[in-house]
């Protein structure tokens, strides 16, 4: 359904299509797909103070340097998942990397539909 917003330089209202959000429905496909969770400078930071560890300790035990050697990444489990996945939770959910929280609204890519969950809301 169109929105309805106002230009601020003319007063006048304008339709633009809305943005569709979705929410999530903790499959945990994405905490096990292949690749890389970016941490930036913030995750380390509350990361670390979630799990009461030095930056450096966290740094040591959870993760690895990317493959361009342009910062850090999250270390997977065995089978490939995410390092902080159990069952079916996230051992860090209320600090989890920005990468993580923004999927699949603030970032996706081609064909993501096939392989999240995550209902239209
Ligand atoms: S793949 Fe989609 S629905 Fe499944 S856990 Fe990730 S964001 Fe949530």
């Amino acid at each position: 359904m169109p929105s309805t917003t106002s230009c601020p330089e003319n007063g006048l209202a304008s339709s633009s299509p809305a943005k569709p959000r979705y929410a999530c429905q903790r499959c945990t496909n994405c905490c096990r797909w292949p690749g890389f969770v970016k941490l930036t400078d913030s995750d380390i930071s509350a990361i670390s103070n979630f799990l009461g560890l030095s930056e450096i300790d966290f740094i040591q035990e959870f993760t690895r340097l990317r493959p361009r050697r342009d910062g850090l990444a999250l270390t997977d489990q065995p089978d490939g998942a995410c390092i902080f996945l159990h069952g079916r939770d996230c051992r860090i959910q209320p600090v989890k990397p920005i990468q993580c929280s923004g999927f699949p609204n603030e970032w996706n890519f081609s064909g993501w539909r096939e392989v999240c969950e995550a209902i239209e809301v």
